[in-house]
């Protein structure tokens, strides 16, 4: 029998790699660190004060000749690592969207290393390929997703590391349909000119795929928004119109479900009839706000998904699932395959040869890929789906208390509706005002607040969905707001009187 890594009978005596017994002894001891730091986090400054090249002027020149004590690393993680780091797992974290984690999750990330398979074909571990499509069909039953993106129809689900790299293979398999292949084989200079549209307030990975994928940041089109931040119907159908008109071949559409900026919706439904006039493929990015569908209050998000080619969610911003973990669904995957499928000697098998696995590798861009789903079966075995809606409505609830208390804020303007666990705010008096608000509340370390524009006005974001987010935070970081906005702009609803 192996005696595992450093075992004798494996690697010899005087091997340098961690003995079994020494791996559980420092094994238990990462796992103390971890909960000890999950009790403390709290009361860390959130954001880190580190300036530039703190860090590497602490650091030795050179790596060590000779190995080191374990307690010396976990030692340096202390001193050395935590002063550098904002803490994202701090239930004061209001900046971004949420990157939040769990026990479940850590621990089946943690197992995930330990088992350390390779997950690129099915024939390479069986159960690694065959547990992500069960629990991306859980997921699909979950959210409630249309019936073509679970494995049994046409289409089907993978785990990508990010929304970024779901776009990127949406856009990779809209080409492949629309040029018949061409734009893979003879390349781009042998199709018509292709076009991609999105609003202006998609995120930013929309146009590095475009670029990535060789249509060009000139041919991405970026569609007006109405009042309320989504696309305008009427400007897509015109600029379709227009550009088919003009001899360019229109290949993807993306319809944000919560934009990073302010949360807004785009009308899924309208969007994904004109895609269907058009032939043009529908690509829904719901990387936050997806997750919200778990509660079937808030599944008005998903109305018109059955009309999208492919879908995304992060299960690692809002549900419990710590990064890197994006749900990814095609209606048809015959041409995601097309485009990504290239089969040299060596992967070949008799299991891939069969047809009745799955690869993912071809559904991907890199070859490799890590066994994500344990992960995610951990976290929703764990919540079950009723702790999962309960996470999700609490922090909907909170921030409708956050945007009650910004409506009555005599000093404060709302910029965008709140349909989910955002609040976009400024101060009446402008810009330089708002800057002001924000940086003194992040100079206390105590909450931790990002910024967008709207329409052009300076906004703090206001986000809520750490882990460890409950009210008293909440009105913590409200009852911040208030001192700092000063007696003359005192709040005619006292943080501690909110209902
Ligand atoms: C956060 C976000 C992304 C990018 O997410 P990654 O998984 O980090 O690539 C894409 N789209 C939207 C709408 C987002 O909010």
């Amino acid at each position: 029998m192996s005696e595992g890594w450093g075992g004798e009978g494996w690697v010899g005596a005087d091997s340098a790699h961690m003995s079994p017994a020494q791996f559980r002894e420092h094994g238990r001891a990462v796992v103390d660190w971890i909960a000890d730091y999950l009790e403390r986090v709290e009361d860390l400054p959130v954001l880190s004060r580190a300036r530039p090249g703190e860090l590497r002027e602490r650091l030795p020149a050179g790596p060590p000749e000779q190995g080191e004590p374990f307690a010396a690393m976990l030692r340096d993680v202390d001193e050395l690592i935590l002063p550098g780091l904002t803490h994202w797992q701090s239930p004061n974290f209001f900046g971004y969207f949420p990157a939040n984690a769990s026990g479940p999750a850590v621990l089946g990330e943690l197992l995930s290393a330990g088992l350390g398979v390779q997950g690129m074909l099915w024939s390479t571990s069986p159960a690694c390929t065959e547990l992500e499509t069960h629990v991306l069909d859980w997921l699909a039953d979950l959210l409630d997703l249309p019936a073509a993106f679970r494995s049994t129809g046409a289409g089907g689900g993978v785990l990508q590391d990010t929304a970024s790299s779901a776009t990127l293979v949406a856009l990779l398999a809209a080409r492949e349909r629309a040029t018949a292949g061409a734009g893979n084989t003879t390349g781009l200079a042998a199709t018509a000119r292709l076009t991609v549209y999105s609003s202006s307030q998609a995120h930013s990975s929309v146009e590095k795929a475009v670029r990535i994928a060789g249509v060009g940041s000139a041919n991405l089109r970026l569609i007006d928004v109405d009042d309320d931040l989504s696309i305008r119907p009427e400007s897509l159908a015109a600029l379709l119109t227009a550009d088919s008109a003009a001899g360019a071949v229109p290949v993807m559409v993306v319809a944000t479900v919560g934009t990073t900026s302010t949360t807004a919706v785009d009308p899924v439904r309208a969007i994904g009839e004109l895609c269907r006039r058009y032939g043009v493929w529908l690509h829904v990015d719901a990387a936050l706000a997806g997750t919200a569908a778990l509660c079937p209050e808030l599944r008005w998000l998903h109305d018109g998904v059955e009309l999208a080619d492919s879908y995304c969610v992060n299960p690692h911003k809002w549900m419990l699932t710590n990064f890197d973990c994006d749900a990814f669904y095609v209606a048809d995957r015959a041409p995601l395959l097309a485009a990504l499928s290239i089969l040299p000697e060596y992967l070949r098998n008799a299991a891939s040869a069969s047809g009745a696995v799955i690869d993912y590798r071809d559904w991907q861009i890199p070859l490799g890929r890590r066994f994500r789903a344990l992960k995610l079966w951990f976290v929703i075995r764990h919540y079950g789906a009723a702790g999962l809606r309960a996470h999700v409505r609490e922090h909907v609830a909170l921030a409708g208390e956050v945007a009650d208390w910004v409506d009555a804020h005599p000093a404060l303007e709302r910029l965008a509706p709140v349909p989910l666990q955002l609040v976009v705010f400024a101060h009446v008096d402008g810009d330089v005002a708002t800057q002001a608000l924000l940086d003194a509340a992040n100079d206390t370390g105590e909450v931790f607040l990002t910024h967008t524009r709207v329409r052009g006005r300076l906004a703090i974001r206001f986000s809520i969905g750490a882990t460890l987010t409950r009210q008293r935070h909440v009105r913590a970081a409200l009852a911040l707001l208030d001192r700092i906005l000063g007696p003359s702009a005192t709040s005619p609803y006292p943080v501690g009187a909110m209902p």
